[in-house]
């Protein structure tokens, strides 16, 4: 059985006080810690490696440019990818889901519909609100139920063979409400759309293989895995890579240029222009090592034991609503009946408990359930079943102090 307090030294940011009180961090799904293993990996990079990749003929440049590629077939290898190639680092998921959208957009036109979730984060929802804009093309919700479950009913009858891109959130970053992505991925690629699956809250929790999943993209953090901030990756089948044209132009991205015409790299460097976030690359492969050498399975087991236990010592307080389904993973959403979600984050902060309140990005969302927020718990492999008592109790005295 996984023990969260034979991985806590690795991470020096959780021996912190805030507030005169050993900080609780429940914000994971807004961003990780990260564990001395990365940290090191990335000191290693400017302490002996530190050069700019791909063009540089010396020594260093060569050893930096094979640490970067290297760090590629790791995260190509942790996503089951077929080939390195398919895996393009970017700034981040946001900044995946803009180039996806940017590339993928050049196949659309006025009378195609592109078809998203009900519980999207904005990076999400706004990329393909401005494609929309661009190309003349419709977008179009999946609507959800009461416990913020996607109508899979809903989702077959919006699903035309007007629909040209399926882009979903696998795991939501608000209520933790896992979409059966696989399932859905098939169905909309059987109708002919490109499906992009936002998988920023899947990753750190889920095994993944994209050859298994069908999607065509994939996108994510690296700061929400335990890794750097700066980092993201795109993952997309390679026979679309090599089909698309490229978005941002520069350095890198190019085969030749002349004043007149320019021909383009193969990918992924076609869709990587300019220098890239070399430690951060260097960063996400040490922190996918690092998660894989604890186990993945066994940290999913961990963090839902956590997850059930929040929501069973939640749901014992007068007046709160859990909001998502029982299978939730990662995050745990909550309002307590006559307190504001800013309130009642505010007060338990001052009790050391790290939360989110809020929108958490996904304002259409909030709309659908007629609040302006929620106080969100997340969860990491560090968490311990002793800081969900201690969220509870904090709850429990927040509700006191404030009715
Ligand atoms: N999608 C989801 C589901 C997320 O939770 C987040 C981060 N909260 C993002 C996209 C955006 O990630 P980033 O801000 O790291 O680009």
């Amino acid at each position: 059985m996984f023990d969260p307090a034979s991985i806590r030294p690795d991470f020096p940011i959780l021996g912190r006080e805030v507030n005169g009180r050993p900080l609780v961090y429940l914000d994971n799904a807004a961003t990780s810690h990260t564990p001395r293993q990365v940290l090191d990996a990335c000191r290693h990079y400017y302490e002996a490696l530190n050069s700019n990749i791909h063009r540089g003929t010396h020594h260093l440049a060569r050893e930096a440019t094979s640490a970067h590629e290297a760090a590629r077939a790791t995260v190509a290898r942790h996503l089951h990818a077929a080939d390195p190639a398919e895996v393009i680092f970017t700034s981040g998921c946001t900044d995946s889901i803009n180039l996806a959208a940017n590339i993928a957009g050049a196949r659309l036109g006025e009378d195609d519909e592109i078809l998203i979730g009900a519980l999207e984060h904005h990076s999400n929802i706004v990329p393909w609100q401005m494609l929309c804009q661009r190309s003349g093309a419709s977008l179009r919700v999946i609507p959800c139920d009461d416990h913020g479950v996607l109508d899979q009913g809903a989702f077959r009858s919006l699903l035309t063979k007007r629909t040209k891109v399926l882009a979903l959130g696998w795991v939501s970053n608000a209520f933790g409400t896992v979409h059966p992505a696989a399932e859905m991925a098939v169905a909309a690629r059987q109708a002919g759309a490109l499906v992009l699956l936002d998988a920023a809250q899947a990753v750190p929790h889920l095994p993944i293989d994209v050859q298994a999943l069908g999607a065509d993209f994939l996108a994510f953090s690296g700061h929400k895995v335990y890794g750097p901030t700066g980092i993201g990756v795109l993952w997309g089948r390679l026979d679309l890579l090599r089909d698309l044209p490229p978005w941002r132009g520069g350095g890198e991205m190019i085969k030749e240029v002349t004043f007149e015409h320019t021909t383009y790299n193969e990918p992924p460097f076609r869709y990587e222009a300019g220098t890239p976030d070399i430690e951060g690359a260097i960063g996400l492969a040490a922190a996918f090592d690092y998660l894989n050498a604890i186990g993945l399975e066994a940290v999913a087991a961990h963090e839902s034991n956590l997850i059930r236990a929040a929501a069973e010592r939640l749901s014992t307080i007068d007046g709160i609503r859990l909001y998502g389904p029982a299978g939730r993973i990662g995050a745990i959403s909550f309002n307590l009946e006559g307190v504001h979600h800013y309130d009642l984050g505010t007060l338990i902060d001052q009790m050391g408990v790290a939360v989110r309140t809020g929108h958490h990005c996904c304002q259409p969302l909030m709309a659908r359930f007629g609040t302006t927020g929620t106080v969100r718990a997340s969860f990491a492999a560090y968490n311990t079943l002793d800081e969900i008592d201690i969220l509870a109790k904090s709850v429990f005295k927040a509700a006191a102090m404030l009715r």
